[in-house]
Order: structure tokens, then sequence, then C-alpha cells
């Protein structure tokens, strides 16, 4: 089956990143058959085919670091110090959550994933990769999943402590069942929590597995000011050093947050072709910035994620682009760095390359995996459009996404989600949600005096 796109805008995001105005796109099957102009002897008469009277195509978002199983948790980590969010929200919040919990949380990020034009994700380490797996072949995205490791670390919930070995194992138990599975949508890669809570012998033996399987790996790197202090004390060295030291800076590891960086590690990414995902909303939050300007100045390839919704509660790839061009422009006093052009880089081809899948997706070409969003600027917040590009990154919010497909599939067309039951997810993941929060003791204080009429 075809479906042509036909008399749209179209940003490729390809080699030469060449737009066609008034241009197509052709798919059949799972793929990208023609772009630009499109030789009518190529559409079938049966072919599905959609006018966009001048609305834009894009390659999907890729959201490279997105905790699926906090998304039920919204909330419980608003306006805390990190050491109360940690230790008295999510780790008694998550130690609690069931296989399902965990399904329906994977659930309920899906929709707002694809509503927000993310068509691939990578999760960083939920208890259940089976229930992210679950949910994710049945949302139609793609997901590279991980395992929340830790072998280490003081006042871990019980459920939580366990040796290398048997996390490890788990692992590899979990790759073997769900690694390519829907069609090659739902991946499984090796998951490092954080240094505070992964060996030297771990981080070493997670890194010779990878390799082994051909898969990434997920690991939060130099995330806060106190995992600095906590690694320069143990170590004498920041972590990104250290993990140099281990020879586990490679190509297939995805660093996440690395806002903390000294120039010489700035050079190691470059040299080791390290993947970085910003996640410019939680930074902000907590952590501080990440070094996003002088990493484009080197050639180093930054993406773009949302992290989870316990820390900055938009899973939002459109907000995180908006974010992206602003906080760097203020913290250099220059409007001009961080440009749009290279945040929609960022958020699609550079992503699709973190996520080791710039082969397959991350720009609209023949032969690559019809992964695309219709987006309509129609309304106040966007119109007029003068120019075109920017707007994408500086007036665009997630409702002007009409239309959202993954693998030659729509998952959402004209704002209607096609592969899930939207209302019944919402209902669900409240009410489980809800009874997290009961079972982990965690009680929100009213922040204004509440009176039940
Ligand atoms: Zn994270």
């Amino acid at each position: 089956m075809q479906t042509y796109l036909k008399n749209g805008y179209i940003v490729t995001m390809g080699a030469d990143e060449t737009v066609y105005d008034g241009g197509g796109v052709l798919i059949e099957g799972e793929n990208i058959v023609a772009v630009g102009r499109i030789d009518p002897k190529l559409v079938k008469p049966d072919a599905e085919v959609i006018d966009l009277q001048g609305k834009y195509v894009l390659p999907g978002f890729v959201n490279t670091h997105v905790h699926t199983s906090q998304q039920i948790s919204r909330g419980v980590g608003d306006d805390v110090d990190f050491m109360t969010w940690l230790h008295k929200r999510m780790w008694p919040y998550e130690s609690n959550m069931t296989e399902e919990d965990s399904y329906v949380s994977t659930l309920m990020t899906s929709l707002e994933l694809i509503r927000s034009g993310v068509t691939s994700f990578a999760e960083p380490g939920g208890q259940f990769v089976s229930g992210m797996a679950r949910a994710t072949a049945e949302s139609g995205l793609r997901g590279k999943l991980a395992k929340s490791v830790m072998d280490c670390g003081e006042g871990l919930p019980a459920v939580w402590q366990k040796t290398t070995q048997q996390e490890l194992d788990e692992q590899v138990y979990d790759l073997e069942r769900f690694h390519n599975t829907a069609d090659g949508r739902v991946q499984v890669w090796f998951g490092l929590r954080t240094i505070f809570n992964n060996t030297d012998e771990l981080i070493v033996k997670t890194k010779e597995l990878a390799d082994k399987y051909g898969v990434g790996i997920h690991m939060h790197v130099a995330e806060a000011k106190s995992e600095q202090e906590f690694t320069y004390a143990k170590f004498g060295e920041g972590t990104v050093k250290h993990l140099e030291n281990l020879g586990v800076l490679d190509k297939n590891l995805l660093a996440v947050h690395t806002v903390y960086l000294t120039d010489e590690e700035l050079e190691l990414f470059k040299k080791r072709e390290v993947k970085v995902s910003h996640n410019p909303a939680s930074a902000m939050r907590v952590l501080g910035f990440a070094r996003i300007p002088e990493m484009l100045d080197m050639g180093i390839m930054p993406s773009i994620g949302t992290d989870g919704a316990s820390s900055s509660n938009r899973m939002d790839m459109v907000d995180e682009m908006w974010l992206t061009s602003l906080i760097h422009k203020g913290r250099m006093l220059d409007s001009t760095v961080v440009p749009s052009q290279d945040i929609l880089r960022m958020a699609t081809k550079w992503g699709a390359r973190a996520l080791m899948d710039d082969h397959l997706y991350g720009s609209l070409e023949a032969g690559k995996k019809a992964d695309l969003i219709v987006i309509d600027p129609h309304g106040p917040s966007m119109m007029p459009v003068n120019d075109r590009i920017a707007s994408l990154v500086t007036a665009m919010h997630s409702n002007n996404i009409q239309s959202t497909m993954c693998n030659g599939k729509w998952l959402m067309k004209d704002r209607v989600i096609l592969t899930l039951d939207e209302e019944a997810i919402l209902k669900e993941a409240c009410a489980r949600g809800a009874a997290i929060y009961d079972r982990a003791g965690i009680v929100l204080p009213d922040r204004f005096p509440v009176v039940k009429v």
C-alpha cells in the first residue's frame, strides 16, 4: 500500500538538507520511495493521496532520553531539593511499581510522544523491560529500552539490591527476549544508571556485552555538581575521564545530561564519537548548563531528550527544542548561538545518529524508513510564518503537529491517535499513579489551604 503526500513544504534533513517547496513524499510499506519532485508514474492507482496544501513534512523527532516508567509519577518532584527528590520521592515511587504499572506508564508516555511528533525514543531504564516492550509494540513507536541498573550505593530500596552478575544476567535475558521484536521497532540496550550506583566492574562488563551484542549503552553522565564532587573525591577525576580510563568511551555510549565536562573531557567525547543527549528542562531545574555551543563548534553532534516526568513534567520535544534555542543564548549572552537549523538537526538526524540508526531514519530520503510528521502552522500562535525554518523552533507548539507516521503507519492522523485508546489509558494511568503514591507513602503537601466542598 502506498501513501502519497503531495504539495507540501518538505524539510528533508538529508545529506544536503534540501527543502522542497510544493514537493511530495511517496511511501510504500515501511519505506520512503521518493522525495521532492515525484514522478506521477510511481504513484499506484490505489495509493492514499493527501494534498498537504503547503503544510510542512519533517522527519519524526527522536527523543534520546525519556523515562517512560516515570510518566505516571508526574508532579512528584516539583520544588524539592535533589536528595529529597531522589530518596524520599523517586526511589520509593519507582521501587513500588509493578510490571503492569510500567506498561501503562509507557503507554501514557507514548501518547505524549506521538502528539509531540516523536517517532523514536530511548528509555534509560525502568525496572520492567517486558512492560515497556509490550507498550512500545502496541504504540507503533520505535524504542531503545534499557533496565535501570544499580549494583552499589547507600540506601537503595531492598528490592534493588543486586549483585553485578545479577544485573548483567537480567539485561542479557531481556535482550534475548525482546531485542528486535515488533518489526524491529523494539530494541534493547544496556543501561548504567549513574556512577554513584555502578561499580567499575559493572561498567567494564557492560561495555563488553554491548560490543558483543552490537547495541548501545545508555548512561546518565556528569549530570550534577554532586556527581562531580563524588568522582573527584573517589577517583581524582571527572566521570568522563574515569570512563575513558575504563575504556568505555566509544561510539556506542549514549551519555545523557553531560553538564560538568572539562575541556579535556569534551575533546575525549569528540575523539571517541560519544553520543550526547541534551535535556534542557531538567538541566535548568537542578543541574546546570550543558556546553552545547562548545560542542557544536567542535563538531560533536548532540541530540535532545526530555528526561522523565518526575524531573521535568513535559515529555514534549517541541518544548525542549524551544528551550534549547533560548537557554544557551542566555548563558553566553549571545543571541546568535545554537541557531534553529542546529536544533532541527539535534531533534532529527543527530538523534538518529545518537541511537546508532542514522542509516534507517532521521531524514526524509528514498530508501529510509517512513518516520515523519505533518505540521500545520494554522492558528494564532504560529502565523504568520515568515522565517519558515526558524518558526519550527521559535514559534511552533506541539498542537501544530497534525499527523505522525512511524515505519509507514499513521500513529496519529489529524490529531487523533490511531494506535492506542487514549481516554482508557488516561483513566488507567491516573488510577495507577495514585495507587503507587499510596503504596509508597508519598504525600505531597497542599500548597494553598484546600476546602473540600
Ligand atoms: Zn534521566
